[in-house]
């Protein structure tokens, strides 16, 4: 079933379109943060980042960029948020690829301060030992694989 973005990039139900090209649109959240809180969305349907196609992945980020400062601009406002919500346990409710850029201004509260864990040395160490030995650049842009997750437990780590 189409996702409700799809419906407003075929005009099927209202919304309101700022920006469009071949591979994009991106509209005003119907529930904004602040003024000019707007969503970048690839015209195909992908639930995640990391579903896209690296083209299409790369486009959509340069039309991000190119937004976020053209929004910083109109607005006025003295900073940018850029937020792409992956999942269900990252806060995604729409299952269609969505940037957010959240113009933000000195001291508007909008955004709550994320909640942090304290990490020693020692795990960060430890991690990243275990990190780098999986993460290496991409040889060439390829199709996006289904990988099998790893089985570090990431968030164990850390402590409150
Ligand atoms: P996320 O939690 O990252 O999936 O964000 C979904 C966003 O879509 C929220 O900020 C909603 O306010 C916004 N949204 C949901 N329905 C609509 C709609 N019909 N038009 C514009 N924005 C919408």
């Amino acid at each position: 079933m189409a996702s409700i973005f799809s419906k407003i990039i075929a005009g099927e139900i209202p919304g309101f379109k700022v920006y469009e090209d071949k591979k994009v649109v991106a509209i005003l959240d119907i529930n904004p943060v602040n003024a000019g809180h707007v969503l970048v969305i690839p015209r195909e349907e992908y639930v995640t980042l990391m579903d896209m196609p690296d083209k299409l992945a790369e486009h959509t980020i340069t039309v991000v960029k190119h937004l976020a400062s053209e929004l910083k601009r109109i607005t006025g406002s003295s900073g940018i948020n850029v937020f792409l919500n992956n999942g269900a346990s990252a806060g995604q409710e729409v299952p269609h690829v969505h940037f957010h850029i959240i113009p933000r201004f000195d001291g508007d509260d909008a955004v709550p301060a994320w909640k942090r864990k304290q990490a020693s040395p020692e795990d960060l160490q430890e991690l990243s030992k275990l990190l780098v030995k999986s993460l290496k650049p991409k040889k060439k842009p390829k199709k996006p694989t289904k990988k099998k997750p790893t089985k570090v437990k990431v968030s164990k780590k850390f402590k409150n």
